[in-house]
């Protein structure tokens, strides 16, 4: 039986032989090859795959991390963890501290995070501050009060998440049997394309792999401090999940850009909810707007001739959370009247619809 990312990857974590790990049997997602958008691309050398992890247990990769995060705190004893969120971060911390019986403080910007996730860290049992600012100024808080009070601090500052998030590199490695050409993610606070690059490498070291991936990362427009090398003081987007103005881990993820000949690039609002809507319709998969900005950089790059053209290519998106936490990028614009049909339940009506 399968049992979760630490128990697979264990020889190449920091983990005590005793230690009680704390699971959900997270990782082991969905791989796979997408069927309709290369060609609609025009990529027809290129292989497109997506790495759904939005099919964790509570939604997103960060349950990657947190099994870590929370195994790690509880083998040291701790009784509480805290940590500043755009949401998907505190639906995780809260989900793992029920499994290990602790306390979870999240601190989220106010009425600025999906309701899908505001609803899991509530229902999970976590204590949900809402603070009058950004997530830049939630983390500088949790930051302070994790060094005076007693809780463990889960954001992805703390290195054991990075160390779980890595596990999805190895993942696709395994899968593919090499490691791809491009992998592609959306960046936000930056711990993920850090992780990611770590995994990379342990397994290029271990000559388990003999290339390594370009390192390709999307930030939102509104919000792409690594793109404009500039802190971003209001940051704006609809990628909730990347509204992020000063991320923690700039350095790391510009090392893994320069070091692995990436690239850090920006995409709109609007080619994020165009690509959302691309990759459900073409291939039936729904993922959050953050995780869109991908497909979209994917889009862009092919539209740009970004892509070599000349050999066969291997392109691996990361969809790093699930579409049902924020259905109001859908549904809440007025969006969805038009294309819903009211009719009578009458059967002459409804087949002249269906013959319409
Ligand atoms: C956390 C998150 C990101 C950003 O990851 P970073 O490690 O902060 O760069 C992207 N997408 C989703 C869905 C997330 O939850």
């Amino acid at each position: 039986m399968y049992n979760g990312v630490i128990k697979r990857y264990r020889q190449y974590l920091n983990i005590e032989d005793d230690s009680k790990i704390v699971t959900m049997n997270e990782g082991r997602t969905l791989f796979h090859k997408l069927v309709n958008l290369p060609s609609a691309l025009g990529l027809k050398n290129a292989d497109i795959y997506i790495k759904f992890e939005g099919l964790n247990p509570t939604g997103s990769f960060k349950d990657r991390g947190m099994t870590m995060a929370v195994t790690k705190a509880n083998e040291q004893g701790s009784g509480a963890v805290i940590c500043a969120s755009t949401g998907n971060t505190s639906a995780s911390a809260a989900a793992y501290a029920a499994v290990a019986g602790m306390k979870a403080f999240v601190l989220i910007p106010d009425r600025k995070i999906a309701l899908g996730k505001l609803a899991q860290a509530i229902v999970y049992g976590a204590k949900v501050i809402a603070v009058d600012g950004n997530f830049d100024d939630a983390l500088n808080m949790v930051i302070r009060l994790a060094k005076t009070e007693p809780v463990t601090l889960v954001n992805s500052v703390n290195p054991n998440r990075l160390q779980g998030q890595k596990t999805a590199a190895f993942e696709i490695c395994d899968d593919l049997g090499h490691a791809p050409d491009y992998l592609v993610l959306p960046v936000g606070n930056a711990g993920n394309i850090s992780a990611y690059w770590m995994g990379f490498k342990e397994y290029y070291e271990n000559g388990i792999i003999s290339a390594l991936p370009k390192m390709t990362g999307f930030q939102a427009a509104g919000a792409a401090p690594i793109v404009e090398n500039r802190i971003i003081e209001n940051p704006e987007t609809v990628a909730t999940a990347i509204r992020i103005g000063n991320p923690a881990s700039w350095d790391k993820a510009v090392r893994a850009r320069d070091e692995s000949n990436g690239s850090i690039s920006a995409v709109t609002d609007e080619e994020i909810l165009e690509a959302q809507k691309l990759l459900a319709s073409e291939e039936g998969i729904f993922a959050e707007p953050a995780s869109c900005a991908s497909i979209a950089g994917v889009v862009k790059f092919a539209k740009e001739n970004r892509f070599e053209k000349d050999k066969h290519l291997e392109i691996v998106c990361i969809l790093t959370g699930n579409g049902l936490k924020d259905t109001s990028v859908i549904i809440g614009n007025g969006d969805a009247e038009d294309k819903i049909i009211h009719a009578k339940p009458d059967f002459d009506v409804l087949s002249q619809i269906i013959r319409q």
